[in-house]
């Protein structure tokens, strides 16, 4: 099984790549219960002309339709930064058991509230959320490729 860190670096590579088609340097690893990788995806905010595109919702709304089911329970979302509001919510709705992430975006968002924060009013369906994975790596990347966009 990968570690939260290998997963980060699968992460990290997707970033390169959304950022190569376009869009915006945020990618997401996605790892059912027994750890396989299930799906990658990235932020499709300007491919799509969609301020909601973010990685974690596209990835949300490719699995359950693919996998027929409203229920992620038991997969692990791998994001290269702290998920924004809106897809920690999404996550939860989905029942998304558990979130690794990497840099910290609380500063930087439109809407700057900690995912942990959040995620700790989540009790119908719990989400652990686990931040700082690779954090520096993550952050020079994510600043580096937004400097090149
Ligand atoms: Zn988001």
């Amino acid at each position: 099984m990968k570690t939260p860190e290998e997963l980060m670096r699968l992460a990290m590579e997707e970033a390169e790549l959304s950022v190569k088609k376009g869009n915006g340097p945020f990618a997401v690893v996605v790892v059912d219960q027994g750890g396989n990788i299930v799906w990658k995806d990235h932020d499709r905010q300007k491919e799509l002309t969609d301020p909601t595109a973010h990685g974690e919702i596209n990835a949300i709304r490719h699995l359950c339709k693919s996998l027929g089911t409203m229920s992620l329970k038991g997969y692990t979302f791998v994001t290269t930064s702290e998920p924004c509001p809106t897809c920690l919510t999404g996550m939860i709705k989905a029942k998304v058991s558990r979130n690794y992430y990497g840099a910290k975006t609380e500063n930087t968002a439109s809407l700057p509230l900690s995912a942990k924060y959040l995620a700790s009013f989540a009790k119908k369906y719990p989400i652990e959320v686990i931040g700082g994975i690779l954090a520096e790596e993550t952050l020079s990347q994510r600043e580096r490729l937004f400097g090149i966009k």
